[in-house]
């Protein structure tokens, strides 16, 4: 494990892991509620959000694993070659870092490295233009007013930007939802 994502173990609580790139990519993709998440459904509004990047190419698949050992973890590998994303998700890891890495790993397709001639720049797999994919993409699927302090320009730090966002919409939202005390 890369020693910039050990730190972001420590300092934000996603508990994000990198998953095996050897391991065997189920056959099915999820298309069931997943720790309180459609996984399909999320995917498929997440990445119409990026489509200034992938110009309306179709949405690659995603497959999920249960693991029995990631606890409250959650992490995902998108496959450049096979144009598919796998995500290893622990049994009480919450819906809020499951939309995180689903949304970290489209962005990852959406907005591949790649040398661009625009700007005559190289840009890398958690750089600037896939941070600015992946966080716009949130920032209009659950409220930009939910994303607040200032996010990393690129690496893994853009994960706990982009969580606490999620959060916070996730709780504005059951907040509305839950009835009023009545005393
Ligand atoms: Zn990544």
């Amino acid at each position: 494990m890369p020693a910039q994502s050990a730190r972001v173990l420590k300092t934000v609580k996603t508990h994000r892991l990198e998953v095996s790139k050897s391991a065997p990519t189920p056959k099915k993709p999820q298309i069931k509620m997943q720790n309180g998440i459609y996984v399909g459904k999320e995917a498929d509004k997440l990445w119409k959000l990026m489509s200034d990047y992938h110009k309306g190419a179709s949405r690659p698949p995603i497959y999920i694993r249960q693991s029995k050992t990631y606890g409250i973890a959650c992490g995902g590998h998108a496959k450049f070659i096979e144009r598919e994303i796998v995500i290893t998700v622990g049994k009480d890891a919450s819906s809020s870092t499951l939309l995180m890495v689903i949304a970290h790993e489209l962005a990852h397709i959406a907005a591949p490295k790649k040398y661009s001639s625009a700007d005559g720049k190289y840009h890398g797999a958690h750089g600037e233009r896939w941070a600015t994919c992946y966080v716009k993409a949130v920032r209009k699927r659950f409220g930009a007013e939910h994303f607040t302090g200032v996010r990393a320009s690129h690496g893994y730090a853009v994960d706990g930007y982009v969580l606490r966002g999620i959060v916070n919409s996730r709780k504005a939202e059951l907040g509305e939802a839950a009835p009023v005390q009545q005393w």
